[in-house]
């Protein structure tokens, strides 16, 4: 009876215990806080034991608590079997005089590690303390499971506040160097990458380009083995790439970078191009980074591909399709602009002498070619400031900021020069050039009316030839 009575007290005193703990424990959602509150009260429970919690993910720190990652091709068979089955194992050794008990850490999903008791100078364990540490074990898992739960929802919410912040920003039309740059800015600071690079195919067979807002490295040679391999893979897998720890076939010395994500970018179901994320430890991205990283580029891809057409156009409108001088449009800005920032400015039209001839005698696709030859010249003897242009047909015109009338008639003498002594089929051209400067009223209307004017001479009086128009004053 009296036995009894005090293994009745014994239960009613643990079951107080067990509800004392089991509320600390669901009051935290915090994993290290928690599983702090756990070795505290093990410890104040079984003072005599040993306790170590093996857990099968590990990714908190754990300051000082003895805790052990829980390894599946680990020799301990017991903890294994005790996390596989959910049940609680017991295991004894007469000779080390020690009892051991696996309890599970069993949540509503799944079993979340194992906790491990250790009773030395004893190989036996009471029932009820083993059914005693199965429950608390259990308890420790369920409130585990739901720390688990709630830090992963948090990770879910800050990653999908940052697509969606990302996106709101993609869509806000911004430039190609822009949109890549920000992207590149969002990358490293949301997964802690170390480098971010962005690849583009291009369509020279076998070249990738790459983007703005990639990270100085992968313009290395270094980088090139890396870009190499993964374009290689990309290309054939079109599938995204998780690498813990690279092994470059290429590579003479171990690789700087170990762990890589590779994102293919694919937009209208064609593979455009591939966004590379690097760090130099191995295995330091999560799967979870990897699936935001995929979120990312993928949201990103719309307004890269918006961003590189939207540019294209404009190229498009301020060159010139066959020559690829600039256009019109684009010099006449030029002029207005330069007029009101400059001192002075020196205006060059040039036209092809007799060119229906060449048309006529070569046929159109030569006459072409010859134009292309004339436009090439151009851009071969003007500096980096000078804007040569198609003025319309067979005319180019040049304009040469800030340039004197001396030298810019000597750039057109050149040039008429070149043109004779370089062309094929043989042609000559005739210039003719104007000048403005802050200290007379002009205007750019007149700066071309005097060019065109100094050209008409230019033609009348024997072509091959500059002809300077200065402010209504034939000068030659
Ligand atoms: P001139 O020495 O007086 O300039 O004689 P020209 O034969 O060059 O006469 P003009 O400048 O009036 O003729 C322009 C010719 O250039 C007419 C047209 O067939 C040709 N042309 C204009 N644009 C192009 C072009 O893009 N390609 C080719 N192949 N020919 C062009
Ligand atoms: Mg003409
Ligand atoms: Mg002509």
């Amino acid at each position: 009876m009296d036995i009894l009575e005090s293994d009745l007290q014994w239960q009613v005193k643990r079951y107080k215990q067990l509800i004392q703990i089991t509320e600390k424990l669901h009051s935290s959602l915090n994993i290290d806080i928690l599983l702090g509150e756990l070795c505290v009260s093990l410890k104040e429970l079984y003072p005599d034991f040993s306790f170590s919690l093996l857990l099968s993910q590990d990714t908190y720190s754990h300051n000082d608590l003895p805790i052990i990652e829980l390894e599946y091709d680990s020799e301990n068979i017991a903890a294994i079997k005790a996390y596989a089955s959910g049940e609680l194992q017991f295991e004894s050794s007469l000779s080390a005089n020690t009892a051991i008990i696996y309890a599970p850490l069993k949540g509503k999903q799944v079993t979340h590690g194992v906790l491990q008791v250790v009773a030395v100078n004893s190989t036996v364990f009471p029932e009820n303390e083993m059914e005693f540490l199965n429950l608390l074990a259990s308890a420790a898992g369920s409130s585990l499971e739901n720390a688990y739960l709630y830090q992963q929802s948090m990770r879910e919410i800050s990653n999908l506040q940052l697509i969606n912040e990302t996106s709101h920003c993609l869509n806000s039309n911004l430039r190609l160097v822009d949109t890549m740059t920000y992207m590149s800015d969002q990358i490293i600071a949301s997964i802690d990458a170390q480098e971010v690079g962005f690849f583009l195919f291009s369509n020279v067979h076998g070249n990738v380009k790459i983007l703005p807002g990639s990270t100085p490295y992968f313009y290395t040679q270094q980088a090139k083995f890396y870009i190499d391999y993964l374009k290689e893979k990309i290309e054939l897998e079109k599938t995204p790439l998780f690498i813990g720890d690279i092994n470059l076939p290429n590579m003479k010395n171990s690789p700087s970078f170990h762990s890589i994500l590779a994102i293919p970018m694919i937009h209208s179901e064609e593979l455009k191009g591939f966004s590379i994320v690097m760090h130099q430890k191995p295995y330091f991205f999560s799967f979870d980074t990897f699936k935001l990283l995929q979120s990312l580029i993928h949201h990103s891809s719309l307004a890269l591909t918006n961003s590189m057409l939207r540019e294209e156009l404009e190229h498009m409108i301020i060159t010139d399709h066959l020559t690829k001088l600039h256009s019109r449009k684009f010099l006449d800005e030029k002029i207005q602009g330069s007029m009101k920032e400059s001192e002075e400015g020196t205006f060059i039209l040039l036209d092809i002498d007799n060119f229906k001839e060449i048309n006529d005698t070569y046929g159109h696709q030569v006459g072409d070619q010859v134009l292309v030859q004339v436009a090439n010249l151009i851009k071969r003897n003007i500096r980096g400031e000078d804007i040569g242009a198609r003025w319309g047909g067979e005319e180019l015109a040049l304009y040469l900021p800030g340039c004197p009338l001396e030298k810019g008639v000597a750039v057109a003498e050149r040039l008429v020069k070149k043109v004779s002594e370089n062309s094929e089929p043989h042609i000559t051209v005739s210039c003719g050039v104007s000048y403005w400067n802050k200290e007379r009223l002009d205007g750019y209307n007149l700066l071309f009316k005097r060019a065109d004017d100094a050209l008409y001479i230019a033609k009348g009086t024997g072509k091959n030839k500059v002809v300077i128009q200065e402010n209504g004053v034939r000068v030659s």
